[in-house]
């Protein structure tokens, strides 16, 4: 998970792909959480999912790819370890594993014979300033900005909330545990995500908590 060790080292690297694999066969499914998102997009409010998750499953629940910035990238395509090239940058990570064949452990980009690696944002990485940049827009503009299952303590994300508010925007926090915003935030849920968002996005929907 941390990008020195991961080009420096093989045996880092085999583990981390036997890893996915195992995490891929697992089979996870979008829950009440991810569900509850598409409710207000079939709804016509216009909605954006920042996320810091790379498992896709927003996608899977039925939000079009373009709402969905991936802030920490995603485990669902690899790329080249070695800057400009850009093969592999858009291969999915399912295509590239049928592909590869068994007994693969430690796979080369095919084009530059470099380090693969999943398209995630490891630690030791910078996100992508163009997300990034997109997410502050958004978090700018906004009405309302809900910060799920989040401490809110790691920048530069821990900073969209900010941004929001700057922006005059309503924040509610749905978080298990407090963080630095609370005393910010027009409201603070303190239950399960699976239970404490689609009961906000059944208010949202409604026309609670924007304009209200
Ligand atoms: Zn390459």
């Amino acid at each position: 998970m941390t990008i020195g060790p991961y080009l420096a080292d093989p045996e880092v690297r085999r583990r981390s792909w036997l890893m996915r694999q195992g995490a891929g066969a697992a089979g996870a499914e979008p829950n009440a959480g991810h569900l509850a998102l598409v409710e207000p997009e079939r709804s016509g409010l216009p909605v954006r999912v920042l996320t810091q998750n790379v498992d896709g499953l927003h996608q899977r629940s039925g939000l079009p790819e373009r709402k969905v910035l991936e802030l920490h990238g995603t485990a669902q395509q690899v790329q080249s370890s070695v800057a400009g090239c850009a093969v592999g940058w858009h291969r999915r990570w399912s295509v590239w594993r049928r592909g590869a064949g068994p007994g693969v452990s430690d796979p080369a980009c095919q084009e530059c014979g470099g380090v693969l690696k999943p398209r995630t944002v490891m630690f030791g990485e910078a996100l992508d300033p163009v997300v990034l940049g997109r997410a502050e827009a958004i978090a700018k503009a906004c009405d309302l900005f809900v910060a799920v299952g989040t401490l809110l303590q790691v920048y530069p994300v821990a900073a969209l909330p900010q941004t929001a508010l700057d922006g005059g925007a309503r924040l509610v926090i749905v978080n298990a545990e407090p963080t630095p915003y609370d005393p910010a935030a027009y409201e603070v849920i303190r239950e399960a995500i699976s239970l404490a968002l689609p009961a906000l996005v059944r208010r949202i929907v409604a026309g609670g908590l924007v304009g209200e």
